[in-house]
């Protein structure tokens, strides 16, 4: 096992490593920004180090700054988190090149699942099932015409770089798709470098259905179920839940199979998210994530496992702590995710935060990296905590979460607390009656603005 791990990440995933660390009797090592002098993070780990200024892309994505700091410090493993580097390929050869260890899949699973068209060719040679598409990538506009034609519309273009919503363009119609096709091409191009694009058939009512897998790394893995993550802004994630609510024991139990026989076939190590959309009781691959997920905690209650813990465990060589048969769900779990961001148009809100206070009691976990007088940086992402609940059902659970809700305080910026609360109060939602438009159109309906 690893003495010292170094966390390349910051806000409330850092400290979710930190705190698995700390139960492992792992020191920690916490790499800051130098706007991010006083975060959470950087004080609640064994040792610290500053690797650049605010900036990103000379801070936590500086390949350079993350090896020394590796180097300075002595730790022998790099945990990535999510976003930042923990899906970049050439990144786990350069932490391999300097006998490192990343915690996380093999560089050349990263690359086969980080080009969108490439995955999607591998998980259908696996078995899994995939949104009827385009054979690969789709060349110049004629052919994408004719496919539009062919397959009917609506179709969603999509740049086989992308990743965070971006590089994706819906046609309703044949009139539609010169410009959505120049467009997926041109944001792929920009944000990604690479302006390859393929097409598929746009699913006009599925739910977002992902499975949790893990594998071993020597050809065994295990699948811990669904997450449902339906209620979607800007193809952003805003509250998930598991099980998901229409997903039954049967569903699971076949879609679970075939994740964790695709990726045991593949060796894969560690924690994977394969997403689908699920449309009248069949599921289609989208894409599949070789990281730890923002909303792992949703899994994490239900199953009663660590999944970083089990990240660092297979990272050092040790088997699978669980096999299929020792994961049982227990009742149902939702997540909020609470944005420093101002409703009704999600305006970020940095700023210093005048009063904290994280609900807590019965089944109530809340990761964040806030405290009173922290002062939330321009530079990063808005999300500054997760509240997550555990019910013995589905109807605990939100019971549980509107009461968490009301103990939550966070002053001094504006948050999406108060769109959780109001959606708590909506019969669709109450009765898991959503999939990935819904929160769109309602939003439309409540603010006049999605
Ligand atoms: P990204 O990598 O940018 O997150 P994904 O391929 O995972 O992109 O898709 C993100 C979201 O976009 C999905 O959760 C869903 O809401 C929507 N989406 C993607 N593909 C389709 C499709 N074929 N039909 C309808 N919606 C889609």
């Amino acid at each position: 096992m690893f003495d010292k791990i170094l966390i390349a990440n910051r806000g409330e995933i850092a400290l979710r490593v930190i705190r698995a660390c700390r139960e492992m009797g792992i020191a920690s090592v916490a790499v800051h920004s130098t706007a991010d002098a006083d975060a959470m993070h950087v004080r609640m780990a064994d040792e610290t180090i500053c690797i650049g200024p605010a900036s990103s892309t000379d801070s936590y994505l500086s390949f350079p700054a993350i090896i020394s700091a590796c180097e300075v410090t002595g730790a022998q493993a790099i945990h990535p988190g999510y976003g930042f580097l923990s899906e970049n390929a050439r990144f786990v050869q350069i932490v391999e090149d300097h006998g490192l260890t990343f915690i996380g899949p093999k560089a050349e699973h990263i690359r086969v699942m980080g080009d969108k068209i490439t995955a999607k060719e591998t998980m259908k040679n696996l078995g899994v099932p995939c949104v009827p598409g385009s054979e690969g990538g789709v060349p110049d506009l004629e052919t994408a015409q004719k496919l539009g034609e062919e397959m009917g519309y609506p179709v969603i273009i999509k740049a086989t770089a992308g990743g965070g919503g971006r590089g994706m363009k819906v046609a309703n119609s044949a009139a539609e798709m010169e410009r959505a096709f120049q467009t997926a091409r041109s944001e792929g191009k920009a944000a990604f470098g690479n302006d390859e694009v393929y097409i598929e058939k746009y699913l006009t009512t599925p739910r977002h259905i992902e499975i949790q897998v893990f594998g071993d790394g020597k050809g065994n893995a295990v699948h811990l179920g669904e997450r449902d993550c339906s209620l979607q802004r800007r193809h952003q994630k805003v509250l998930e839940e598991a099980p998901g609510p229409i997903i039954t024991e049967e569903e699971r139990a076949r879609i679970g199979k075939i994740c964790a026989d695709a990726v045991a076939e593949i060796g894969y190590a560690g924690a994977g998210t394969i997403e689908f959309l699920y449309e009248n009781g069949e599921f289609y691959f989208i894409e599949m994530n070789t990281r730890l997920q923002v909303e792992h905690p949703v899994t994490e209650a239900i199953f009663g496992v660590d999944l970083v813990r089990e990240q660092i465990r297979v990272a050092a060589g040790q088997p699978l702590s669980f096999s299929q048969d020792d994961l049982t769900i227990q009742g149902h779990a939702i997540e909020a995710r609470i944005n420093a961001e101002k409703l009704p148009n999600f305006a970020p809100s940095p700023g210093k935060i005048t009063q904290y206070h994280a609900p807590g009691g019965l089944g109530v976990r809340m990761d964040s990296a806030l405290y009173q007088g922290y002062k939330i940086p321009p530079y990063y992402d808005s999300l500054i905590g997760k509240l997550i609940v555990h019910g013995r059902d589905r109807e605990e659970a939100l019971a549980r979460l509107d009461r968490a809700l009301g103990e939550l305080i966070v002053d001094g910026v504006d948050t999406t607390i108060p769109l959780f609360r109001m959606l708590l109060e909506n019969e669709d939602v109450r009765r898991g009656d959503y999939n990935i438009h819904w929160l769109e159109h309602w939003l439309e309906a409540t603010f006049g603005q999605a």
